[in-house]
């Protein structure tokens, strides 16, 4: 049975065929086959969230996965990110959390900001 999807890769949005065998269709380029099969086979997403601080100034501060990670290990990244509480000051792309879940990838925060 034969799956559809929209690339995302660039501003075209191809509507692709995937089959059973992973033959992509209606893709203008290689790059739609490439991001079909990983969808298939492996999908991943960037992750950004909020993580609790201790400042005056605000009660949360944005944070963000250096690269995709694997889509289901989401809701597991956000239930660890819920037990992070960072003192200030904090800098862009302090580590967070480093080699989440044995990925290869850190969660860094996405702004700075003073005590
Ligand atoms: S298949 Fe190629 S042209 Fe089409 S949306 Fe994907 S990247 Fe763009």
């Amino acid at each position: 049975m034969k799956k559809e999807m929209i690339c995302i890769v660039c501003p075209v949005g191809c509507h692709l065929e995937i089959d059973e065998n992973l033959k992509v269709q209606n893709n203008k380029c290689k790059r739609g086959e490439v991001y079909a099969k990983k969808e298939i086979l492996n999908p991943t997403r960037m992750l950004t969230s909020t993580v609790r601080i201790n400042s005056k100034h605000q009660a949360r501060v944005s944070v963000k996965t250096t690269d995709a990670i694997p889509k289901q290990s989401m809701f597991k990244i956000m239930e660890m990110l819920d037990d992070v509480a960072l003192e200030v000051p904090v800098n862009l792309g302090d580590v967070v959390i480093k080699n989440v879940l044995d990925t290869g990838i850190d969660i860094v925060v996405t702004m700075s900001l003073k005590a």
